[in-house]
């Protein structure tokens, strides 16, 4: 069967070069064509050698409605304004879109489901296959555990994060609250300091460390009586989130339009 021909979007920014090298990497596709915004300094230039990679023979250009004509699948790790307009284009064309782009407002979230009845779209604050699969184990492990467990997640990252808990902690208490049938609102315990009182019975607490270079490694700690299950996630580097885009766009193949997450991807929702 011929390769997914997947063009890539913002492919000079530090996402759009790991989704190159990760396409590169993966069996089944190659990169057909990329994108950056207009004026880009790298306008014209390889998309290849920009990933450190050999030519690849594929010039950035900033005409995007090319770019969805001419490919089956589109990776985006942007910025939420160009994010609605490849949503708008994917839509047109009948392009799957696999997009990652943070920061979205409610409003531009409507345009994505909008967009999702017209074409297949992957979208996911997390495109890791480990993180993905580490909620998913917390969800079954909070299931099957009451709250005689009390539920800590403990997240460590790099000295430079101006935000505290990171959204995958978060998206972990989500993940637990769910298994457990409570609103993680109103169970969250953030920021102890000084005379707490004891824990309350059923809490999720959060803890949040900083420093160093680390990426991002994230433990949910179930403690019970006499025993302790943890399920940890450490993070390496952003080509996770990259091969968990490739493997999203490789999964929608075929896939009817919809708004699809990574959990579709990994099968949990089945
Ligand atoms: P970055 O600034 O390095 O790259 C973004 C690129 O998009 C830039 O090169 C920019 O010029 C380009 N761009 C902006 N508008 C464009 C347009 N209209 N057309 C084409 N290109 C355009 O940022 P980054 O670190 O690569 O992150 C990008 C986004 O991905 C952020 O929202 C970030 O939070 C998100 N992100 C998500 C995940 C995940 O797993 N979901 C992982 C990492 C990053």
């Amino acid at each position: 069967m011929a390769d997914m021909k997947i063009g890539i979007v913002g492919a000079a920014g530090r996402m759009g070069c790991a989704l190159t090298r990760a396409v590169t990497e993966a069996k089944g596709c190659r990169v057909a064509a990329a994108s950056e915004r207009s004026g880009h300094a790298a306008l014209g230039r390889d998309a290849g050698s920009l990933a450190g990679l050999d030519s690849l023979g594929v010039a950035l250009v900033a005409d995007a409605a090319a770019l969805f004509a001419s490919c089956d699948a589109v990776l985006d790790f942007t910025a939420p304004a160009a994010t609605l307009e490849h949503a708008r284009l994917a839509a047109k064309h009948g392009v799957i879109l696999v997009t990652g782009t943070t920061g979205l407002e409610p409003a531009d979230q409507k345009k994505i489901v909008a967009a999702a009845k017209k074409a297949a779209i992957v979208q996911a604050p997390n495109f890791s296959v480990g993180v993905n699969l580490a909620m998913a184990l917390v969800e079954q492990t909070a299931r099957v555990l009451d709250d005689a467990f009390d539920i800590e997640i403990v997240e460590m990252h790099h000295r430079h994060k101006v935000d505290a808990p990171s959204g995958t902690a978060l998206g972990l208490g989500r993940a637990a609250a769910k298994g457990r049938g409570v609103a993680l609102e109103k169970m969250s315990e953030r920021g102890r300091d000084g005379i707490t009182g004891a824990r309350k019975k059923g809490a999720i607490g959060f803890a949040a460390l900083r420093g160093g270079d680390v990426v991002g490694d994230h433990t949910v700690i179930f403690a019970g009586a006499a025993e302790r299950i943890e399920i940890t996630h450490k993070a390496g580097g952003r080509e996770i989130f990259a091969r968990g885009a490739v493997r999203a766009a490789l999964w929608a193949k075929g896939k009817k339009p919809g708004l699809y997450s990574m959990q579709d991807v990994l099968g949990f929702t089945r």
